[in-house]
């Protein structure tokens, strides 16, 4: 997303955190924040029309010439309970509090929207350069163990790499897992992680232990290649293709497709030959089946992609009623006959199934 312009000579209002690191890095932003030195709701609802307005966090939305523009109020927080959400403690405070509550030194900068000067307070310009990822204090990641999953996914998106102390924190906190947290925002985090679909970040995530935050099991990384499996075959969750392999999800809030496709995958038995395989995937969401195949026997999900779920039977029950079979369960047996035949021999006409099906009957 483009910086949008706007007409301010305040002095007061800044681009911060995410989009100021993205427009040093010269990469293009998902999103813009920009907040005001004191009480945005009361001073930025003059730039347009005000869609929405949150007072308990000091936020307005407002149509800024037909693009909708989140302002946010500089405000402080503490985290009362560790690992759930800040709560607000002052809004309208200066840019340097509002700095402070922010996950990483890169993440933390400022640049004043009417004259373009960038406010650092914590050295994350320097980081930037370095590409350095650096935690502001050293409770951060008790406070909100979802930065470790946030810095992973900016280690696989921009080459980072976590800083020294940074990383002993990270690794201090992953010994000793305080597993009440809101995992809501954990879940948040690795869907936004593991959709970039990485390879790498799965072995980050596995070799330093991370998945124990929702896992506690000793987890191994498997041996596929699990991002080029999904290049092969792509999915629409392409985070659950990763994180439904973890042994214990039960922390995790999951979506009925979601937990389908994670109960799918486990249902699945021992498969010994193509029918059993074939009737074990079809139906099911490619993701139940790739994961099927990382933790167990790719194989069998390969001739599955590549050749089996090619192959259709073509008699359907209104063929079978002009031969006069009466509907019944019977139905059901002859087409899985007939599929086991073409499966072995997917050249069967239709000429042919409907041979084998008045066979089947007799
Ligand atoms: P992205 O490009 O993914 O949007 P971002 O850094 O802009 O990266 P956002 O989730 O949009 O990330 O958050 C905007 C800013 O809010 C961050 O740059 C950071 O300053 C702050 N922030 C977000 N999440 C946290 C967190 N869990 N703890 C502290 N600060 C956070
Ligand atoms: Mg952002």
């Amino acid at each position: 997303m483009d910086i949008i312009k706007i007409n301010d000579n305040s002095d007061k209002l800044y681009y911060i955190g995410g989009i100021v690191r993205d427009k040093l890095l010269g990469v293009r932003s998902l999103d813009v924040d920009i907040t005001y030195v004191g009480n945005a709701i009361d001073y930025c609802s003059k730039f347009g029309e005000v869609i929405q307005e949150n007072p308990d966090f000091g936020t307005v939305r407002v149509n800024v010439g037909g693009h909708a523009v989140d302002f946010a109020s500089t405000r402080a927080e503490v985290y009362a309970k560790k690992g759930h959400l800040p709560v607000v403690t002052k809004i309208g405070c200066s840019l340097k509090e509002d700095v402070m509550r922010r996950d990483f030194t890169v993440n933390a900068l400022a640049m004043n929207i009417s004259t373009g000067e960038i406010v650092d307070y914590v050295g994350g310009q320097e980081d930037l350069k370095n590409k350095l990822l650096r935690v502001l204090h050293d409770e951060s990641f008790i406070d909100d163990p979802t930065r470790i999953i946030r810095a992973l996914k900016f280690r696989v998106r921009f080459g980072f790499e976590l800083e020294e102390h940074t990383r002993h924190l990270q690794e201090y906190y992953l010994a000793d897992i305080n597993y009440d947290m809101s995992y809501k925002r954990v879940k948040k985090e690795l869907i936004e992680t593991f959709n970039l679909n990485s390879q790498r970040a799965f072995e980050i995530f596995v070799n330093e232990g991370m998945y124990r935050l929702v896992s506690p099991e000793n987890f191994e990384l498997p041996k596929v290649n699990i991002e080029q499996l999904i290049k092969k075959y792509p999915v629409n969750n392409v985070w659950l293709v990763y994180i439904g392999l973890l042994p214990d999800l039960s922390r995790l809030e999951f979506t009925k497709e979601e937990r389908k496709i994670i109960e799918d995958f486990r249902a699945i038995g021992d498969l010994k030959n193509d029918f059993e395989i074939y009737k074990a995937f079809d139906g099911l969401a490619a993701e139940s089946i790739l994961l099927y195949g990382i933790s167990k026997e790719l194989r069998v999900v390969l001739r599955y992609f590549d050749v089996l779920s090619h192959i259709k039977i073509s008699i359907t029950g209104e063929d079978l009623k002009h031969l006069d079979i009466e509907p019944s369960p019977e139905y059901q047996k002859i087409f899985d006959c007939v599929l086991k035949a073409k499966l072995e021999n997917p050249e069967m006409t239709f000429d042919d199934e409907i041979k084998l099906a008045k066979n089947v009957k007799k």
